[in-house]
């Protein structure tokens, strides 16, 4: 089909790609022009992400470099954001660049928080992702309170997920810093809609962080629907929720159910209400054969995954092998999700819990001593 030089294009260097992108570099594709377009040079390890919060880990020791990557694949790296597609043409829109052609399109541009629909004055939020965003706003909350010691902060995370949970513990650790002496000025609030935490876990893992959290004198507000953020004075701001509590605080996060970037959407790729290109078992978009995608952006038809980099990582290996089959016009493979998968859960004080379908074990610092080493025998596969 392609026997003269066609071009691959990657937008977003998230898990999957930077994945597949090494597989390039060990085994590359001829006449083939790769080209990745991502805003950032450095790209986030979700594992590592809430140790780096919590100050086990470097900033380095938890990014990707995605031009050492690009280097090491052969790729060429462009720094943008994509903002739209031309499918009829088959062109990327970027938000600086000229247009890029494609031959084939890979997209893996993760979620971000789900915001603007759900609640009024989202502008005042901070989301955990854009995660370059969001660890600005960490870096410069760190130096506020260290730096203030005499004045109270009150610090809000909306949302009682996975990410939500491993958000509060990180970041009370992160604050705390070696000493774990607990900081008299600064409080911290979980909203959560739900009746109790992780809802996606077995119970037992949302018990152990509920009563985590209590003992380290975080204010639970469970079956609390957050629906307003109002800006008072000083940069304080109002957390309303829909029963009619209101809570006074500095900051807010929202680390919310995941959503889509609207281009992808308007693109006129095939999705689902909420905007995640579908895909078949191959990874392969269902309007668009030759467009493939990956990690949180994707839904897969056959089966209902939640958006996880558990399930961005073990699809890399199905990308790669697809995006070298239909350059040789070969029968694309399928990816098979596990229906059970161990979840290494961080607890923010060098321990961590395990947990697989119904079997859990408590935190212990030797499930974080396990998680550690899997986490970095990751990154060490990446060119540094
Ligand atoms: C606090 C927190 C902790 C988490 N911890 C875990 C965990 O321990 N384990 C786990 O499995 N999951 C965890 N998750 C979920 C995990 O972060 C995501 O499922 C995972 O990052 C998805 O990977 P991805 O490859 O789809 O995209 P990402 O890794 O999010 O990468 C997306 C990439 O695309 C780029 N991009 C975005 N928009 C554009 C654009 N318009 N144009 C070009 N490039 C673009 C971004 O810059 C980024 O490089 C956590 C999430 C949060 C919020």
């Amino acid at each position: 089909m392609f026997n003269v030089t066609k071009k691959i294009v990657f937008i977003g260097g998230g898990h999957t790609h930077s994945i597949v992108l090494n597989l390039l570099g060990k085994c590359p594709l001829s006449k083939v022009r790769l080209i990745l377009i991502t805003p950032d040079i450095y790209t986030p390890y979700s594992g590592m992400l809430p140790g780096h919060i919590a100050g086990f880990y470097s900033y380095s020791q938890c990014h990707i470099n995605l031009q050492y990557l690009s280097n090491f694949a052969g790729s060429e790296l462009y720094l943008d954001s994509v903002v739209g597609l031309d499918l009829k043409n088959n062109y990327v829109l970027c938000a600086n660049k000229e247009p890029v052609s494609f031959d084939v399109l890979s997209i893996d541009i993760g979620s971000v928080p789900q915001q603007l629909s759900v609640l009024v004055g989202s502008e005042y939020t901070i989301g955990v992702k854009p995660v370059s965003r969001f660890l600005k706003c960490w870096y410069n909350l760190q130096e506020n309170i260290w730096n203030n010691s005499g004045k109270s902060f009150s610090i809000a995370v909306v949302g009682g997920g996975a990410g939500g949970v491993e958000l509060v513990l990180s970041m009370i650790r992160g604050l705390q810093g070696e000493s774990c002496l607990k900081l008299p000025n600064v409080e911290f609030h979980l909203f959560h809609s739900g009746i109790s935490l992780m809802p996606n876990y077995y119970y037992l893992v949302g018990e152990f962080i509920q009563d985590l959290l209590l003992s380290k004198g975080v204010n639970l507000h469970l079956k609390e629907r957050v629906c307003e953020v109002i800006k008072i004075i000083d940069d304080r701001l109002n957390v309303k929720c829909e029963s009619g509590l209101i809570l006074s605080c500095d900051y807010v996060f929202l680390v919310t159910q995941p959503s889509a970037a609207s281009w992808v959407k308007d693109s006129g790729i095939a999705t689902n209400d909420d905007g995640f290109i579908l895909v078949n078992n191959a990874l392969q978009s269902v309007s668009h054969h030759h467009i493939f995608a990956a990690g949180d952006i994707a839904t897969m038809i056959n089966y209902n995954l939640p958006k996880s980099g558990v399930f961005a990582v073990r699809q890399s290996k199905t990308l790669y092998d697809n995006l070298r089959r239909i350059m040789d016009d070969q029968p694309l493979k399928s990816y098979k999700p596990q229906s059970s998968y161990l979840s290494l859960i961080g607890t923010g004080d060098g321990k961590a819990i395990a947990t697989k379908g119904n079997f859990t074990l408590p935190p212990h610092k030797l499930l974080w001593c396990w998680k550690d080493f899997i986490d970095r025998r990751f990154m060490e596969q990446f060119p540094q």
